[in-house]
């Protein structure tokens, strides 16, 4: 199955485990790198990848939503899962776009989510070189 920006099928994704599974459709939204210290801290590593979906086209398709915890009260909050640990998600509370894991999804390896950005690299460690900025726009 050939993989388009707007996969009616949409992509599926989940946890380590298995326990959470989920489905998102759309197109993807600004795929990204993020080596914030909050990314690095949840991800026991440099940094996280993220691409947008629409918050209407996701679908938590296995046992149950993530787990969620609130990196900024009232505003973010991210999710795993409460068996495995595996990062999955972050939401903006009212925003229509979640953000998910690159990790998370089953095929990582979709062009259309190869990261165009790095966000906070005045934080990322020095000994990784960093994604460069391939996007168009100034976005994000
Ligand atoms: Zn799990
Ligand atoms: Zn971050």
């Amino acid at each position: 199955m050939p993989d388009t920006a707007a996969d009616t099928n949409g992509r599926a994704g989940g946890c380590l485990c298995g326990k959470i599974r989920f489905v998102v459709t759309g197109e993807p939204d600004y795929p990204h790198v993020c080596s914030c210290i909050h990314c690095q801290k949840r991800a026991g590593g440099p940094l996280q990848s993220w691409v947008g979906f629409p918050l209407d086209g996701l679908r938590w398709t296995g046992d149950g939503e993530p787990t969620w915890y609130d990196t900024f009260p009232g505003e973010t909050k991210r999710g795993f899962c409460p068996t495995c640990g595996s990062h999955l998600a972050a939401l903006d509370y009212g925003d229509t776009t979640i953000g998910i894991n690159l990790s998370a999804l089953d095929n990582q390896h979709d062009p259309h989510l190869a990261p165009v950005n790095q966000s906070f690299r005045s934080t990322a460690v020095a000994w990784l070189p960093q994604v460069p900025d391939t996007q168009l726009s100034t976005a994000g």
